[in-house]
């Protein structure tokens, strides 16, 4: 047996439970098997995989709380600390009701690629809870956010572990955590990213993951001879990713006919009104059908379907698989030039093999979503330096990581006769560095 399969037998026998995270070891390790097979048997002996494959610690807590009505709730927290070779743990958190151990551990092994693609000093997490804040009052947010953090504080710092904004968490959960951090260990820190611009955040932040992912389909579309200008483009989600998508392909030219959420979705056929976006998504915090009330020219559907709209580039920026089998089909038919992945493993593996199979340029997400953590690592930087950059100066070294990604895992991918094959290049790219690290820093 080769000792991928080897590491791949032993991998799901132990995590059997967790799906999703066997599905991104999964893609990654087939992808690694021109890199083993140089020599397989240094890597077996070093039991890289296995090291790679198994969290360095998962932290798993209580978190409770009261409610508006006086009501004792109880969540769980998690904090995966996957991999700290190349630097300090980072990754996000995410509320949502679906969390489990399975999904963190999927996010937190999918960072250690991404942050390594980055070129920046960063290790690989993830954690979040199962609370949703959907509904809850400010105040109920406040209170699990502050008991979230009464847990989770002494196992991160500047130095240690920086987690960071997810599904769920956007500026508010982060403030709200940040004070409870400072309240805890009574130093005022660059302990979280995502941070309001007062007081230690980075400007383009907020922007980073949506316009970085832009960046790179940009650079993508231009190496193959085509323009971003004039595109249609489809879009899910409509939270951060999404919002900052869609605002950066019209920026560029591009029109963004779709967006949805977790009940619904908008066909806009003369282009998402961005500005009317923000507003319900940021400020109201509404559904999508606050969209069709201000605008009744354009189509709100219950439930899926973006992806039958016909587009040059898809941007799926919801959550994990949310793009079948089924979808690719769409979107090969309808004459889909690109798919790169805003969300954290959004295609399956059938939609993933299926597009590549049939033409459409397909870069995953370890890649093109790797701005916003990118960012971070940029508003970790000026903290340390006590400093604030202009957003055009972030925004700018934002463009030419994105751009370097790209090149990084082309070349990648063409190193191993798979050319094209960016979802191979982007494992390749961000294991090699990781795993020098590992074996440099040994047993
Ligand atoms: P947000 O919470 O801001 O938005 C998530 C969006 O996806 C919302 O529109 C939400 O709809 C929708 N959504 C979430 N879960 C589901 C579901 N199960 N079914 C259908 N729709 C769903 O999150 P982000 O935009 O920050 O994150 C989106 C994706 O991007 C995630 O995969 C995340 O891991 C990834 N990512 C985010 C980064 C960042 O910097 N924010 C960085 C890198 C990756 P609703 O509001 O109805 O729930």
């Amino acid at each position: 047996m080769s000792y991928v399969d080897e590491v791949l037998a032993r991998i799901h026998a132990e995590n059997s439970g967790e799906p999703e995270f066997l599905q991104a070891v999964d893609e990654v390790l087939e992808s690694l098997r021109p890199v083993i097979a140089q020599d397989e048997n240094k890597f077996r002996r070093d039991a890289v995989l296995e090291r790679l494959c198994n969290p360095d610690r998962q932290i798993k807590f209580r978190v409770s709380w009261v409610d508006d009505s006086g009501q004792v709730q109880v969540n769980t927290g998690y904090r995966i600390q996957f991999n700290n070779a190349i630097g300090p743990y980072k990754g996000g958190l995410r509320f949502h009701p679906s969390v489990y151990t399975g999904i963190i551990k999927f996010l937190g092994f999918e960072q250690i690629f991404k942050n390594s693609l980055t070129g920046l000093p960063i290790g690989g997490a993830k954690g979040g809870s199962d609370f949703d804040p959907k509904g809850k009052s400010d105040r109920e947010v406040m209170a699990f956010c502050k008991s979230f953090m009464n847990e989770l504080y002494r196992n991160i710092g500047p130095n240690k572990d920086v987690p960071a904004g997810d599904i769920g968490v956007g500026g508010r959960e982060i403030g709200y955590l940040f004070g409870q951090y400072k309240k805890l260990v009574k130093h005022y820190e660059g302990v979280l990213t995502g941070k309001g611009i007062g007081w230690g955040g980075s400007l383009a932040r907020t922007e980073a993951t949506g316009y970085g992912l832009v960046y790179i389909a940009e650079e993508l579309l231009k190496c193959h001879g085509y323009d971003m200008a004039g595109k249609t483009v489809v879009i899910s989600g409509s939270g951060n990713v999404a919002i900052y998508a869609a605002e950066k392909c019209t920026m560029l030219g591009a029109k963004v006919v779709t967006v949805s959420d977790s009940t619904g979705w908008i066909y806009d056929r003369d282009g998402i009104d961005i500005n009317l976006l923000k507003e319900i998504k940021e400020v109201r915090r509404e559904r999508l059908t606050a969209y069709k009330d201000a605008r009744p020219e354009c189509e709100y559907h219950e439930g899926r379907g973006v992806w039958q709209i016909p587009c040059d580039l898809a941007l799926p920026c919801a959550t994990q698989n949310e793009l079948t089998e089924d979808d690719a089909k769409l979107l090969v038919s309808n004459g889909c030039i690109a798919v790169c992945e805003g969300a954290n493993m959004p295609a399956t593996p059938e939609a993933t093999k299926y597009l590549q199979e049939n033409g459409v340029l397909f870069i995953s997400g370890k890649a093109s979503n790797a701005g916003g953590v990118a960012t971070s690592a940029l508003e970790m930087a000026q903290n340390s330096e006590r400093t604030s950059w202009s957003f055009e100066e972030v925004d700018s070294r934002l463009k030419d990581i994105m751009v370097n990604i790209y090149h990084n895992i082309d070349d990648a991918a063409k190193r191993y006769g798979l050319e094209g094959n960016y979802v191979a290049g982007a494992n390749i790219a961000g294991f090699e560095k990781v795993c020098d690290a590992m074996i440099s820093q040994g047993i």
